[in-house]
Order: structure tokens, then sequence, then C-alpha cells
């Protein structure tokens, strides 16, 4: 089992009290034979949820820059049908997006019945760089916290599940992952020369995500601090969460048609 150290359910989140080096009592060793058994229980239980069709799953990622979002996905995924998940990566919103309500988008993109929908950034961004880079009002940011508790109240009403991930990465980590980038050729398309801006304000941006974490954090979608500089204590948090989400869900095959124990395939 991961430990992580719990959000508190009432009261302020200090980011400096979760260690971005957590890593428990594992090593790398153990913890990657332990993920690929969770991989094949992921497999199956995916398949289980995909032939149920009454239950949906979203998983929401958001982490600073470099802080393994790609990186979760893809390990997460690997031997998961193709099929049954479904990822959307949230980017600037264009001209279409921005002249809606800032949950539009989102909302076109939830997973339907039988899903695993997973959100490569998502709404979160509209109270976290909205907020930091003052694209829209102090009034209108403060009001969404409360929106997004009831959109999300309303997704897990009608039968989804919400899993929420912190990728908490320290702000040396994504210099070291920055420098990575910029002296592999084949990383330097990960690299833009915003990403600096944005770390300047890496202080502003830890307020913003501690006030995500304390206001959105709810018993029907909860956030998860995962503790990201080690990739894979990272995938072992996640890939456990998810895991036992899924197995807690009430999940079976269908049941088969009437008289089907009498049919004989023709030759
Ligand atoms: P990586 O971490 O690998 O760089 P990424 O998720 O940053 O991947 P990019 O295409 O580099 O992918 O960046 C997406 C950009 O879109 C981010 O800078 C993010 O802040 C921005 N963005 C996403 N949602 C919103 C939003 N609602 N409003 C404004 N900007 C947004
Ligand atoms: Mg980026």
């Amino acid at each position: 089992m991961a430990e992580q150290p719990l959000i508190p359910p009432r009261g302020k989140v200090n980011l400096a009290d979760y260690s971005p080096d957590y890593t428990g009592s594992w090593d790398r060793e153990s913890a990657q034979e332990y993920v690929q058994m969770l991989r094949e229980q992921l497999s199956v239980l995916q398949n289980k949820l995909y032939a149920d069709g009454r239950h949906a799953v979203l998983v929401i990622l958001q982490a600073m820059d470099a802080g393994g979002k790609d990186g979760t996905i893809r390990s997460i995924f690997t031997g998961v049908s193709p099929q049954g998940v479904e990822v959307t990566s949230f980017k600037v919103p264009t001209e279409e997006e921005r002249s809606r309500d800032f949950l539009w988008r989102v909302h076109k993109r939830v997973p339907r019945k039988g899903m695993i929908g997973v959100f490569n950034r998502s709404h979160y961004e509209d109270v976290l760089v909205a907020r930091v880079d003052g694209l829209v009002a102090e009034s209108v940011w403060r009001k969404r916290y409360d929106q997004i508790n009831e959109f999300e109240e309303l997704l897990t009403e009608s039968g989804t599940t919400i899993l929420k991930f912190f990728l908490h990465i320290s702000k040396e980590e994504q210099k070291k992952r920055f420098e990575e980038r910029l002296t592999d050729p084949g990383k330097h398309w990960k690299f833009s020369l915003g990403d600096l801006e944005v770390r300047k304000r890496w202080d502003l941006y830890m307020r913003a995500y501690e006030d995500v974490l304390e206001k959105c954090n709810r018993p029907h979608a909860p956030w998860h601090i995962v503790p990201a500089n080690a990739k894979w204590y990272r995938d072992l948090v996640v890939m456990e969460t998810l895991v036992q989400a899924l197995a807690r869900l009430p999940l079976r095959f269908p049941l088969a048609e009437a008289g089907i124990e009498n049919i004989v395939i023709p030759d």
C-alpha cells in the first residue's frame, strides 16, 4: 500500500508540509513490481467497467510544467484497452471556448458511462493560470470554486467517480527536468519560453494550488497530493488510487440473454 499524507477535511493546506520527495518505505524496484501487478488488475477492472456500462470514472491530473502528467498517463494506461479510455488535454482556450462559460468545453469532454476519462489539465486551470495571470477579475475566479464543486457534484450524482491528482514536484526538480528538455533534442518540443515565465511565479501558483486543494476537496471528489519527484512513486500512488476506486464500484457483467444455454452455433 502506498502511504500518502491526507488532506485535512477542513482548515488550511500548506504545500510546504508535503514533501515531493516522499516515497514511504518503498524502493524503485518493489514499487515497479507492485505497479505491474496493479496494471493487470486495472486491465481486468476496466474491461468490466466497459461491459457493465453503468458507471464512469474521471481522472483529473494537475501539475506545474514538467510535473509528469504525460508520463503518468503513459505509465498508468499502458496495457488498458484504448477503446475504454479517453484522454483530453486542455490547452489555452480557443476563441470559441472563451465565448462560453468556463465549464462548457470541460462538460463536453466528461466520460460517458463505461469509460475512463482522463483530463490532462482541466477546469482547475480557470482558478490557477486564470487567477495568477489575472486573465479574469478576482470577483469572477472567486466564484469558480463553488461552481466547480457543484459541477463535480452533478457529475458524481450522475454516476461518475472523480479522482483528482496534484502531481507535486519541487522547484529544483522542475529545474532538472527543464534542463533535460533543453539538452535532449528529443525533448526540445516539450519546452517553451513561456514555461520560464510561469516558473517565475512559482510561489503564486503554490498559493493558488493550496486554495484549490482546500476549497475543492470534497468527499465525493477528493484531491490527492501526490509526491512526484520520484516518478515510480508517483505512478504507484495514482495507479493504486485508481485501482482501489474501480474495485469499490459494484461492477458486474451484464446478464446473458434468456435461452442462451440452449444455443448451438451452427457449423
Ligand atoms: P507540459 O507540462 O509537458 O509542458 P502542458 O500541459 O503544459 O504540457 P502545453 O501545450 O505546453 O501543455 O500547455 C498548455 C497551456 O494551456 C498551459 O500553459 C496552460 O496553462 C494553458 N491553459 C490550459 N487551460 C487554460 C485555461 N482555462 N485558461 C488559460 N490557459 C489555459
Ligand atoms: Mg507546457
